[in-house]
C-alpha cells in the first residue's frame, strides 16, 4: 500500500479503481507557407465550432450542477475571442498555418498568466486557457471526442483537470478525481465542492498506480493505493456511516433550528444568482443571509442595468415567498474583478478601492442598484446589507442615498417597501466602533473571512501561506463575541456568512456567544441543524 498527500478541494471519501485520465495528444506542427487567407478562414470556421460546443457545455452544466457554474464556460466563450487579434497577427506576419498561430497564441497568454505569480487567482486560470486553446485546436481535425464511460467506480488522476472536463465526467461512476497540479481555488476545485466530490490537488501521483485500487480521504487529504484489507474495510465503514448521516438529515427539513434550551438560530443560505434557489429549497434554509449580487455583475461585459437587476432580486423576494432575503450590495475589488469597471491596476487590491467604496465613490453605479433593490421590495422580504463598512460616516451616507432613491421612486409612484438595512462586519475597525455603528443600522452580519484576512493581515488564497493561517485565531473568535456584544446591547440580530459560520466544531460556541443567524452554502444547513438541535 502507498499512500499520497495532497491538498483536498472538497472533503469526503471515495474508493475505486484509479484510472489516469486520457487526453488526446496535441501536438502541433509549423507548416510554412501559408496562405493568410485561407488560414484566418479555416481559424474562423474552428472557432465557431468551438463557441457552439461551449454553449452546449454550459447548458449541461446548468442542467447538471447548476446556474452560476455554467456560467464560467460563458466566461470561456470570451477567452475564445480574445484570440483573434493575437491569430491573425501571427497568421499575416507569418504565413503559417492556423493550428500553429492557435497554439502559440495559447502558450503566450498562459505564460502572462503564469507570470502573475503574486496573484493565485490568476495564476490558477492557466488551466482554464489551455483548455480553451486544446479545444480550438481539436475542431481544426474535424473529430468529435466522446466523453469516456466506464464499467466500474473510478478515481481519476490526471496532472491537471479543467473545468469543462470536470463538468463532462460520467457523475454514475467518477467517484473522486486527484490531479498533481491545480489549486483549491480553481473553478475545478469549486465544481468538485458543487458536485459533491472528494478531490485532491498537489498529490504527487504515479502514472503506475492507475489500474490499482485506491481511496480517496479528502479529510486527511491522501490517496491510497493498492490499499490493505484492513484499510480498506475501515474505509468502507466510514463511507458507509457518511451516506447513512447525509439520508439521515433528511428527517430534519420542516424541523426548527432551536437548542433544546429553546435557542433559536436562523439558518439561512448563502447564494450568488437566482440560480441557486433550487438548493435553498432542497436544503431547506430558513431565508437567504446572503446574496452575493456581484455574481451579477462579474458575469457580463457590461454593467448590468436597473431592469436585469430588478429582476434578479424580485425573483429571489419572490422564490422565497415572504421569508428574509438579505441582499448584499455589490462587492466588486480585491479577488473579484471586472474589466468594464475600469477601476485603476491598485498595488494592493485587498486594501484598495473596493465594495462600498467604489459605491460611494461613484454613486450612479450605486443609485442604479438600490432603485432596482427597493423596487424588488414590493414583491418579498429584502433586507440590504452594505459590505467593507470602516467608519460612520460611510453608513450615514449611504444612509442619504437610500433616503435620495426612496424620494425618487414615491415621485415616480413606483412601490417599494421600507428595507430593514444592515452591515457586514468584515474588517477589524467595524468592530472596534461596533457600538456607534449599531446606532446607525438595523442588523449585523459578520464576515468572518475578510474579517480573518484582515485580522491576521494574511491572504486566505495563498497557499503558500497555509502553515500561518488559523481559521479559529484567538483574535478572531473575540471580535465576534465584540461584535455580538454590541450588537444585542443596541438590540440588533447579529448573525455570521463567512465561511467559519459552517464550521461545526464552532456551532456551540457560536450558540453560546449568542449568535442569532448562520448563513451558508446550502449543502450545509441540515448539518448544522442537527449539531444545534443537539446542543443543551
Ligand atoms: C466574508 O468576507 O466573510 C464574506 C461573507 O464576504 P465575501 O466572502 O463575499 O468577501
Ligand atoms: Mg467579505
Amino acid at each position: 500500500m502507498d499512500v499520497y498527500s495532497g491538498k483536498a478541494s472538497f472533503k469526503g471519501i471515495a474508493i475505486g479503481r484509479i484510472v489516469e485520465m486520457k487526453r488526446d495528444s496535441m501536438e502541433v506542427h509549423r507548416i510554412p507557407d501559408c496562405d493568410p487567407e485561407v488560414q484566418a478562414a479555416r481559424y474562423f470556421e474552428a472557432k465557431v465550432k468551438a463557441g457552439e460546443e461551449l454553449r452546449l457545455l454550459s447548458l449541461q452544466c446548468a442542467g447538471e450542477i447548476g446556474e452560476a457554474d455554467a456560467e464560467l464556460f460563458k466566461v470561456y466563450a470570451m477567452l475564445l475571442d480574445s484570440f483573434d487579434d493575437s491569430v491573425l497577427t501571427i497568421l499575416r506576419e507569418q504565413n503559417v498555418n492556423a493550428e500553429y498561430a492557435v497554439a502559440r497564441t495559447g502558450d503566450k497568454f498562459v505564460a502572462m498568466f503564469a507570470a502573475m505569480e503574486d496573484n493565485p487567482y490568476m495564476l490558477s486560470r492557466q488551466m482554464d486557457l489551455r483548455d480553451v486553446t486544446d479545444r480550438l485546436l481539436r475542431k481544426f481535425d474535424g473529430e468529435e471526442h466522446e466523453r469516456e464511460d466506464y464499467h466500474e467506480e473510478v478515481i481519476l488522476i490526471a496532472d491537471d483537470l479543467a473545468p469543462s472536463e470536470a463538468v463532462q465526467l460520467d457523475k454514475s461512476r467518477v467517484r473522486a478525481f486527484v490531479t498533481r497540479e491545480g489549486t483549491t481555488n480553481s473553478h475545478t476545485a469549486i465544481l468538485a465542492r458543487t458536485m459533491v466530490l472528494p478531490a485532491l490537488c498537489q498529490t504527487p501521483v504515479p502514472e503506475e498506480a492507475a489500474g490499482k485500487l485506491g481511496i480517496v480521504d479528502g479529510f486527511a487529504g491522501c490517496l491510497y493505493v493498492d490499499p490493505d484489507e484492513e484499510t480498506l474495510a475501515a474505509y468502507r465503514r466510514r463511507a458507509r456511516e457518511a451516506a447513512e448521516r447525509l439520508k439521515s438529515l433528511e428527517v430534519l427539513k420542516g424541523k426548527p433550528s432551536v437548542t433544546r434550551s429553546g435557542q433559536r438560530i436562523r439558518l439561512y443560505a448563502n447564494i450568488n444568482d437566482p440560480g441557486d434557489l433550487e438548493s435553498v429549497y432542497e436544503n431547506d434554509a430558513e431565508g437567504v443571509g446572503l446574496f452575493r449580487s456581484e455574481f451579477l455583475y462579474m458575469k457580463r461585459d457590461d454593467f448590468p442595468s436597473e431592469e436585469e437587476q430588478f429582476e434578479a432580486y424580485r425573483a429571489v423576494a419572490e422564490g422565497m415567498e415572504g421569508r428574509e432575503v438579505v441582499i448584499r450590495t455589490l462587492d466588486i475589488g480585491a479577488d473579484k474583478q471586472t474589466d468594464y469597471f475600469g477601476q485603476e491596476q491598485e498595488e494592493n487590491p485587498a486594501l484598495g478601492c473596493r465594495a462600498v467604496r467604489i459605491c460611494l465613490i461613484r454613486e450612479e453605479i450605486f443609485k442604479a442598484q438600490l432603485r432596482a433593490l427597493y423596487r424588488a421590495s414590493a414583491y418579498g422580504n429584502i433586507r440590504i446589507i452594505f459590505p467593507m463598512i470602516i467608519s460612520v460616516w460611510e453608513v450615514d451616507r449611504i444612509r442619504q442615498i437610500c433616503d435620495e432613491v426612496k424620494q425618487e421612486l414615491a415621485s415616480e409612484g413606483v412601490p417599494f417597501n421600507d428595507v430593514p438595512l444592515g452591515i457586514m462586519i468584515e474588517t477589524p475597525a467595524a468592530v472596534l466602533i461596533a457600538e456607534e455603528l449599531a446606532r446607525k443600522v438595523d442588523f449585523f452580519s459578520i464576515g468572518t473571512n475578510d474579517l480573518t484576512q484582515y485580522t491576521l493581515a494574511l491572504d486566505v488564497r495563498n497557499q503558500a501561506l497555509a502553515p500561518f493561517f488559523n481559521p479559529h485565531h484567538p483574535a478572531v473568535l473575540s471580535q465576534i463575541r465584540m461584535t455580538v456584544e454590541a450588537g444585542h446591547r443596541h438590540k440588533l440580530r447579529v448573525g455570521i456568512c463567512g465561511e467559519l459560520g459552517a464550521d461545526p466544531a464552532m456551532t456551540e460556541a457560536f450558540v453560546r456567544m449568542g449568535i442569532d443567524e448562520l448563513s451558508v452554502s446550502p449543502a450545509a444547513i441540515l448539518p448544522l441543524r442537527k449539531a444545534i438541535r443537539r446542543i443543551g
